[in-house]
């Protein structure tokens, strides 16, 4: 989705004031209105028009559509701490929109004010360890930046196009964090605007309990406006393994013993459809270097693959290698009912076992992941992991084509049995999901930390003004 720019937004009108009685905006205040409130100043602009509205009641999965009243295309976070405490004294809903790749409403706020974060867009600071970040940034823009003087996050999500914000909000997972935990894990401070208006930093050391509940905390406590995240000093060339199994516990058992002994720098794992409606499994992995290559016998022993595919790209291309895919695909507006789940290693060969006696590539959406990562990286409470050092990734990229309500409900529906298949055997979802959540399921999926979860929200949004797309609270 492309950047906005200042004359992007000129295009739609500006509001002025609010009238509490009819929850309206206005675009201008006729000097008999009673009861109008004035907005206070902006630096950026709030609007109303139709072409914003319906952009914000839109995202990837293309199945919820939930207008707002206005949207906020913030020119500084002092506006975001203008419209949030705005919305606190006027009783308004609040959901700051990143890039919109949520799958069931959850960046939308209806009859709400959402805030567009990318006119928030500014990389601020490079260094060899850190960068700091407007959390409107793409991981792509960051990336380029970052590479430009040999540095990179330690991981990133498979595709670049996502929001720092966004992406902090739920985990950030990919085929690195097997050895560096999710983005979560690798950011190092934030600043924030709870939900009842207060500009805070946070850290490991400062407002720790604000850091941790914000860190995949779905946006429910706080709007991130800037965050400090680690780098690290980056390869050029990335070696891609590409090693295809007939059984898909093949797959998973080449994948345990690259885990246990960490011989890739990336390791992830698809399911590929052939031409007989079925799949191949497949083991993908990354070897990154500089000067000296990958040993390549060293790096596939033991693995035992059918057949083995082996390219070296620059790493940028690696990084950025779904990209143009994705953007492609998002034109075609398809409802897309995401399913992301994690899976206890124990139960893993159960469950996609299980799975693959019934899915078809068409309701995998093609291409579905499946790949493990070790859960002691995995250090940010609000993210819910399995029990146990090692849990797989299971995600269903589904999407339906030709647009069908009928087959969208289908899968939906398929979605909320699968998910409660994986958590009566101990698994949690990702969330960034197309899946009927109630706030049982919310509190099942907190378990133990519910209460602190909870106590966080009465905290830093009392008047549950933040995020209701996500439903948590009810
Ligand atoms: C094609 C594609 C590939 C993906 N690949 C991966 C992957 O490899 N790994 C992975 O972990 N995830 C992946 N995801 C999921 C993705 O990380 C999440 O959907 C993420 O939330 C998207 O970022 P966004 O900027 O689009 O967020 P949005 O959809 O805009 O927002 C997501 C949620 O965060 C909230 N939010 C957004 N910005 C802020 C902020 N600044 N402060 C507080 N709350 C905020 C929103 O209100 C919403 O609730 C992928 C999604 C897609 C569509």
């Amino acid at each position: 989705m492309a950047q906005l720019d200042r004359r992007t937004f000129l295009a739609g009108a500006a509001v002025v004031a609010f009238d509490p009685a009819t929850s309206r905006w206005l675009t201008s205040l006729p000097e008999n209105t009673t009861g109008a409130v004035r907005i206070p100043h902006l630096d950026g602009e709030l609007v109303t028009d139709e072409v914003a509205l319906a952009e914000a009641a839109t995202d990837y999965g293309n199945l919820a559509h939930n207008l707002p009243r206005a949207v906020l295309r913030p020119g500084s976070v002092d506006d975001v701490v203008t419209v949030v405490r705005f919305a606190n004294e006027h009783g308004l809903t609040v959901a700051v929109r990143g890039q919109g790749h949520s799958a069931f409403g959850q960046a939308q706020a209806d009859g709400g004010v959402v805030i567009d974060s990318r006119t928030l867009a500014t990389i601020h600071e490079i260094t060899p360890d850190h960068a700091v970040v407007d959390a409107g940034v793409q991981w792509l823009d960051l990336v380029r930046t970052a590479l430009g003087v040999g540095v990179a996050p330690p991981v990133s999500t498979d595709y670049l196009g996502l929001s720092v914000g966004g992406t902090l909000s739920v985990g950030g997972i990919g085929g690195a964090s097997q050895h560096h935990g999710l983005l979560v894990d690798n950011t190092l401070e934030l600043q924030v605007v709870t939900g009842d208006g207060r500009l805070l930093t946070c850290s490991d050391t400062e407002e720790r309990e604000l850091f941790e509940a914000v860190l995949g905390g779905l946006g429910q406590f706080a709007v991130i406006v800037r965050a400090t995240v680690r780098l690290e000093t980056a390869p050029t060339s990335a070696r891609v393994y590409t090693l295809t199994y007939p059984e898909v516990t093949d797959l998973t058992a080449a994948q345990r013993t690259a885990l246990a002994d960490g011989r890739f720098d990336y390791l992830e794992g698809q399911f590929v459809p052939t031409d007989d409606d079925g799949f191949v499994f497949v083991l993908e992995a990354g070897s990154w270097f500089t000067t000296e290559e990958p040993d390549d016998d060293a790096l596939l022993a033991g693995l035992a693959p059918s057949g083995v595919d082996v390219v070296d790209m620059p790493y940028f291309d690696w990084l950025n290698r779904i990209y143009e895919t994705v953007e492609q695909i998002e034109a075609l507006r398809l409802p897309s009912p995401w399913l992301n789940l994690l899976v206890p290693d124990a139960a893993t060969d159960e469950i996609v076992t299980e799975l693959l006696t019934t899915l078809t590539p068409a309701d995998a959406g093609g291409v579905a992941l499946l790949y493990p990562t070790d859960r002691t990286l995995v250090t940010r409470p609000q993210v819910r992991v399995p029990e146990g050092p090692v849990f797989f990734l299971l995600a269903l990229l589904r999407a339906v084509s030709p647009p069908d309500d009928a087959e969208a409900a289908r899968l939906l529906a398929d979605n909320d049995a699968l998910y409660a298949r994986v958590r009566a055997v101990g698994g949690t979802q990702y969330p960034v999901n197309a899946l009927h959540l109630t706030t049982a399921d919310w509190r099942a999926h907190y378990g133990e930390r519910w209460p602190l979860v909870r106590q966080a929200k009465d905290r830093y949004d009392p008047r549950r003004v933040l995020t209701p797309g996500q439903g948590i609270f009810g």
